[in-house]
């Protein structure tokens, strides 16, 4: 693997570790599934093997089924976080924001959900994260009120204000440190909004986070 997280144009010193991820945190996006909206968050973990520049060429596991794109505003972690650790602490240990395609097997995924199994194989193969470049969180006025968008050849699909998230970002911080250290490197994605659908050979993606960020990818 040869990723590397990317911040303000630079390389990052920190290694890159895992993506800790939550699901249905975007009421909209819970109903588009016809999932209940959850009373605590849905965490899961997609590996740093998962991980990819976005400006690679995405490609499709074969024979997998529909494979959807979800776009996420991304948080790199730039200071240890444990149990106990409150919101200021959480709020320390941002570095950067970014943008992550939580890319999703959905076929596999509704498989797994009906036989009540883990998610894993359909959300965390290699490739399953592809990420942008982060922006220092210096450059972010208010982490809530930031507009995600995506477009799949040209139409715009998603598009969310991550004032919409039913568990604000710095409480997410706190929740996870309940069940999994975040370490320097580490990546937390922090939902959908509604729009997600399944990704052609040949689409050309443009996602954008309010005028901080805007990369451009193609699905082989
Ligand atoms: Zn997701």
């Amino acid at each position: 693997m040869n990723y590397q997280h990317v911040i303000d144009g630079k390389k990052s010193a920190h290694t890159v570790g895992k993506v800790v991820c939550v699901g249905r945190n975007y009421a909209a996006h819970a109903r588009e599934l016809n999932n209940p909206i959850p009373d605590q968050p849905v965490l899961f973990i997609k590996p740093s093997t998962a991980l990819a520049s976005v400006q690679a060429p995405i490609a499709i596991p074969p024979h997998m089924g529909a494979c959807h794109f979800e776009i996420e505003l991304a948080i790199l972690i730039g200071k240890p976080l444990s149990r106990g650790c409150c919101e200021s602490q959480a709020e320390q240990a941002l570095a950067g924001v970014g943008l992550a395609l939580d890319l999703t097997l959905r076929d596999l995924q509704q498989q797994l959900k009906e036989s009540g199994l883990p998610w894993e194989k359909a959300k965390a193969f290699d490739g399953a994260c592809p990420l942008s470049e982060f922006v220092g969180i210096e450059s972010v006025n208010n982490i809530q009120d930031l507009d995600i968008r995506l477009s799949q050849n040209g139409e715009l699909r998603q598009q969310g204000n991550t004032g919409q998230m039913l568990m604000p970002v710095l409480a997410l911080l706190v929740y996870t440190t309940q069940f999994f250290s975040l370490q320097p490197g580490d990546v937390l994605l922090t939902g959908t909004p509604s729009g997600v659908g399944p990704l052609r050979s040949g689409d050309q993606l443009e996602l954008s986070l309010s005028k901080l960020l805007r990369a451009t990818t193609t699905v082989r």
